[in-house]
């Protein structure tokens, strides 16, 4: 049968078919550089309009390209095919009609006639682009690979190391090349039990990822803590193709907790435990005795007249003197038992699960004995009269804060009845309890009416001692006893039910004072207020502050709120709840007496802090040993990186000023600027500094 062609295909260009439907560009010029020919593709990549007439444009070479580009093509690359190469290949970068750069991978020929003489030049282009995006961005993940200060290994599917980065070397001491091919089990300690592996590999399996911290051995045998994060990569058919590892050493951090929480528990002076230590083993014991029906012995001695050493021989000796008396209690004590410093010359000592009361007597005397005994102070000897008090639990306590109160009253009875003796803390003697019952009332009636006030104690600019703020705090004049201290009252007022109200009076008179202020023209100071965490603890608390504030038009900047880390480390939940509220509310939050509680720096960075306010002891200590200064750089330092305001608390000197302002805190509180100032006084102190 003979075949019909179709009629289109009568007048077939199969080379202009082809040229069409090239998806590279494909460009033809004469020798004067004019373009003679574009196909669709390279009218596309350079973005010509399609109907585009050549002939009539008289588009040239030197329009397609910039200018450098340009003179490499008529220096280099013509003249070289034009004498006899015939063909150049190489990367060349265009330019599209808007001016959007196109590198093209080019091969560019000559076409000449049968005597070799030259005719037209042909460019045929591939899009560079996709591959030079796909560069980059493999050059920027090798860049973050290379860089990253955690340690990274990508396994393939079996856990065959395939890649490790520079920051792997440097935490696991192992380099690349030993570490590929290899397994990450060439880190493992014996940590881990192989359930912990399994639970790790099956979670994995489970949810494509894990993460925790796993204890591993460098190459020089230490173990260290990392916190290690596994996801694996798989394929199309869900295969596992790598596995990939990111992992940061831990132990510098620990370290570092482990440094503070030594520091917050312990007399940097005589090695012993502090005041914080013994709130918190009292606590357990008491706990602890509780449950086990045990009993418990707690010693509160004095060392006797340790102040008018102090002033005759300065306190190098009187440091010696201290140290040499703690020496002296270590020896009678038994190991068991908790000692601890929790004044300048007052020791404690709880005693868990004695045998008998004569047990405990023969401890207290034993200590007054060694303690009267003579001591030689270079050239001095002195003789120093201790007294001890004594207070059991539970017959004398229901609770450790009882507890070391009526030891402490047992003490004052000792020394009152002429001391080198001990006293058990009794009944009879519990004048002080009833006393204290007394005292409760009258603080009820204070709530409501008179009695309260608040002074002001300024915060400074280390820079320069300009007024940044203000701290309020509260004073209680008792009509019989006179002014008391809040240090005694509040923890009454937290016990007796009393500081939510008495919280309220300190805020509400807080807003009337700065309304007060503010109608008198002065710009007003920031004012710190302490909270209790009991305030905290109201579910309201948050809105309650945020009405109050709305009721006296005042901004929420001008206060911020201080809370103590203790305090808060006590109560977690409502009372960090009620934090992140008032954080959102826009309130400033700072954190008080900083480093004499125990949190924990991955705790902190959780809480919605604006301020760190570093705690009194260690300014007063920074000066005389390394352990505060250090403490105290850390603090700071913690801060910075938690961007956090800063304040030093007691500043009591100019020496301490200087240190603080060169270690980079800028904010400071304390005796060496101002006292605690009466509203007058701290009304006439911003008059002066408005003006
Ligand atoms: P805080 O909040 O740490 O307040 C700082 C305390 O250190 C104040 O004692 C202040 O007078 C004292 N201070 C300041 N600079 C120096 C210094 O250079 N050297 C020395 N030695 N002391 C300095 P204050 O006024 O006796 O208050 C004791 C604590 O009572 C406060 O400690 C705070 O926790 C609590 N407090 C005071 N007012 C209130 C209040 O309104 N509500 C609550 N919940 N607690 C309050
Ligand atoms: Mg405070
Ligand atoms: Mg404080």
């Amino acid at each position: 049968m003979k075949r019909v062609l179709p009629l289109s295909l009568s007048n077939f260009n199969p080379e202009k078919a082809i040229l069409e439907a090239a998806s590279e560009l494909i460009a033809t010029i004469d020798l004067e550089q004019r373009l003679l020919y574009l196909n669709p593709s390279a009218r596309h990549l350079l973005s010509l309009p399609q109907d585009y007439d050549l002939e009539q444009q008289d588009l040239r070479v030197k329009d397609l390209h910039a200018p450098d580009v340009y003179r490499e093509l008529n220096e280099d690359i013509f003249p070289t095919l034009l004498a006899g190469q015939g063909r150049w290949e190489g990367e060349l970068e265009f330019l599209d009609f808007h001016g959007q750069s196109r590198p093209m991978q080019m091969t560019i020929i000559l076409h000449t006639d049968a005597d070799g003489e030259p005719l037209w030049i042909t460019g045929i282009g591939r899009d560079l682009r996709r591959r030079k995006h796909l560069e980059a961005q493999q050059r920027l993940a090798k860049r973050v690979f290379d860089n990253a200060i955690e340690g990274i290994i990508v396994t393939d599917g079996r856990a065959c190391i395939q890649h490790v980065n520079p920051a792997f070397t440097e935490i696991t001491g192992y380099s690349a090349e030993e570490a590929l091919g290899q397994t990450p089990k060439m880190l493992r300690s014996n940590h881990h039990d192989q359930a912990f592996y399994d639970t790790m590999w099956q979670s994995i399996a489970d949810t494509d990822r894990w993460q925790g911290e796993v204890w591993n051995r460098r190459k020089n045998g230490s173990v260290y803590l990392q916190w290690l994060s596994i996801n694996c990569v798989r394929d199309a058919q869900g295969y596992i193709e790598n596995y990939i590892s990111i992992f940061h050493d831990l132990t510098e951090m620990r370290a570092k907790e482990a440094e503070i929480q030594h520091l917050a528990h312990h007399d940097p002076l005589t090695g012993l435990g502090n005041r914080h230590l013994l709130n918190e083993r009292l606590q357990h014991a008491v706990r602890q005795a509780k449950v086990q029906e045990e009993k418990l012995a707690l010693l509160v001695l004095d060392l006797g007249h340790i102040q008018l050493i102090n002033d005759s021989l300065g306190h190098t000796w009187c440091d010696r003197l201290i140290r040499g008396q703690s020496a002296r209690i270590k020896e009678v004590v038994a190991e068991a038992d908790t000692l601890v410093r929790i004044g300048s010359d007052e020791f404690a000592l709880l005693i868990e699960d004695y045998e008998a009361v004569h047990d405990v007597s023969q401890i207290a005397d034993d200590l007054i004995r060694v303690l009267q005994e003579e001591v030689q102070l270079g050239r001095h000897q002195v003789t120093l009269s201790p007294s001890v008090g004594v207070a059991f639990f539970p017959q004398d306590a229901q609770n450790s804060v009882e507890l070391l109160i009526n030891a402490q009253t047992a003490l004052l009875d000792a020394k009152k009845s002429g001391r080198d003796t001990f006293r058990f803390f009794n009944r009879e003697m519990s004048q002080q309890a009833r006393e204290r019952l007394k005292l409760e009332q009258a603080l009820r009636s204070a709530v409501k009416g008179e009695g309260l006030s608040l002074h002001y104690q300024p915060k400074v600019l280390l820079e320069d001692g300009r007024l940044y703020g203000a701290e309020a705090l509260l004073r209680w004049t008792h009509p019989e006893l006179g002014p008391l201290s809040p240090a005694v009252f509040i923890p009454l007022a937290e016990e007796a039910g009393l500081i939510v109200d008495i919280g309220d009076w300190v805020l509400r008179h807080t807003c009337q004072q700065l309304v007060a202020w503010q109608e008198a023209g002065y710009t007003l100071p920031r004012i710190a207020v302490n909270l209790s965490v009991h305030q905290l603890e109201e579910t309201e608390f948050a809105q309650k502050l945020e009405e109050l504030l709305e009721a006296y038009q005042l901004d929420r900047e001008v206060l911020e709120l201080e809370i103590t880390e203790t305090g808060l480390m006590k109560n977690q939940n409502q009372a960090l709840q009620s934090l992140r509220q008032l954080k959102e509310k826009g309130f400033r939050i700072a954190l008080d007496d900083f480093g004499t509680g125990y949190s924990s720096l991955s705790y902190l960075s959780k809480l919605p802090l604006s301020t760190l306010k570093i705690d009194r002891s260690f300014v007063i200590d920074m000066a005389r040993d390394t352990i505060s200064l250090n403490i105290v750089k850390t603090i700071i330092q913690l801060a910075h990186n938690l961007s956090l305001d800063l304040v030093a608390e007691g500043v009591e000197d100019a020496q301490q000023a200087d240190q603080l302002l060169r270690l980079g805190c800028t904010l400071a509180q304390g005796f060496h600027y101002y006292r605690p100032l009466p509203e007058s006084e701290f009304t006439q102190l911003l008059a002066a500094s408005s003006r």
